[in-house]
């Protein structure tokens, strides 16, 4: 179907220009496992009204592009079918209708909903922000989908506020590693927990206050220890189902706890609601890439204000962290990585040498 859609792409575009610019990109012809991912050569998208075309030279791993790549999560309509939700990369051919000063070779990193495994990819002009100057392309990579989440979830959804106590789970992955960061950044107080020592050691040099090992201790007893019985002001749960009576357990009354994933499963057996209630805790959820594109915009222009400038300065108060990178061509290796849950902190795939 993919393919059959290629060379319906390929001819009119052939037929519009005389010839098809091309360009190598990831593509999944049949759903299934990371040996299903295959390098070849597409057309190369062409930059409509608003849209600027960037020449990638880096794109980062998510764990949603693992479910897309089985078919379990398929991009919002009338966007790519390419995966890859963030990239940095330069500039390289400015669209019609454009309300900013782009120029060519600007260096950009970019919040996609789709299209960043690729050589170039079209993306809407609000959706783009400017590389701290500090940051090669592989560590600007590895901001935009997962820094723009954690961002969204601890601003928009969860409105931390100063000296409230932040539980984030998977504290060591791409959006816990920012997560982690931004807390302390709004002058919160976050606690984890992550499925090693390492991983724990990584997120408390990250600014984590106590760290727990899920695989080992009951995190909601090193919760109600760290804050005196009182209990989180804010769950950042992405694990979801076999979690649900910890973390009712390790919220405080009046607490929010804020769904993001089900990587521990959708299912809920048990007095769920009962024990929400008697805590009056507010469960909330929320998805960035199913988000009309105004909120995106609205959210990378106050991420932007708020957080880039943190990226700069000597030393840096943020910085994004990268597990491993790896070529275009080893993209299923890359995938293989994350499945195992071995990486911590973001895996980048650059495009180009760095
Ligand atoms: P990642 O870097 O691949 O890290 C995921 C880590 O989660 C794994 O390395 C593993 O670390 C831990 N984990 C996996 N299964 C687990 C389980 N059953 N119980 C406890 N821990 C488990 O992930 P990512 O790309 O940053 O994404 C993290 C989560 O955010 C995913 O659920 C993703 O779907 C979600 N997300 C949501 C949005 C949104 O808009 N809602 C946007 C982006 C990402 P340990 O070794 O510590 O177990």
């Amino acid at each position: 179907f993919l393919l059959r859609n290629t060379y319906k792409a390929t001819f009119r575009y052939t037929c519009r220009s005389g010839f098809a610019k091309m360009m190598q990109a990831v593509c999944v012809d049949v759903p299934g496992g990371p040996e299903n991912l295959l390098l070849r050569s597409v057309p190369r998208p062409q930059p409509k009204d608003g849209h600027v075309l960037i020449k990638v030279h880096a794109a980062a791993l998510n764990r949603a592009d693992l479910l897309q790549r089985r078919g379990l999560y398929p991009p919002p309509p009338g966007e790519s079918d390419i995966m890859g939700l963030e990239v940095a990369g330069t500039v390289d051919t400015l669209g019609p209708a454009l309300r900013r000063p782009w120029k060519p070779d600007d260096r950009v990193m970019a919040l996609l909903s789709g299209g960043g495994y690729a050589e170039y990819v079209s993306v809407p002009e609000e959706l783009l922000m400017a590389v701290p100057s500090d940051l090669t392309f592989s560590q600007a990579a590895a901001i935009p989908e997962a820094w723009l989440t954690a961002f969204q979830l601890l601003h928009f959804i969860a409105q931390v506020k100063e000296g409230e106590v932040v539980l984030v789970h998977a504290a060591a992955s791409g959006v816990g590693t920012a997560a982690v960061q931004l807390v302390r950044l709004l002058g919160a107080v976050p606690v984890v927990t992550a499925g090693s020592r390492e991983k724990l050691r990584v997120a408390e040099k990250l600014g984590a206050a106590a760290g727990f090992n899920y695989k080992e201790e009951n995190f909601v007893q090193g919760v109600h220890d760290f804050t005196g019985g009182r209990g989180a002001d804010v769950i950042l749960d992405c694990i979801g189902g076999c979690n649900w009576e910890k973390n009712v357990g390790s919220l405080a009354v009046d607490g929010r706890w804020v769904l993001y994933g089900t990587m521990g499963g959708r299912s809920v057996e048990g007095d769920l609601l009962g024990r929400l209630l008697s805590k009056r805790g507010h469960l909330l959820s929320s998805l960035l890439r199913s988000r009309s594109r105004q909120y995106k915009a609205d959210l990378v222009k106050a991420f932007s204000h708020r957080v880039l400038p943190h990226f700069s300065g000597q030393p840096a108060s943020l910085r994004p962290v990268i597990d491993s990178t790896y070529r275009l061509e080893d993209i299923a290796e890359a995938h293989r990585h994350m499945e195992a849950n071995r990486n911590t902190g973001k895996i980048v795939i650059n495009v180009l040498p760095q």
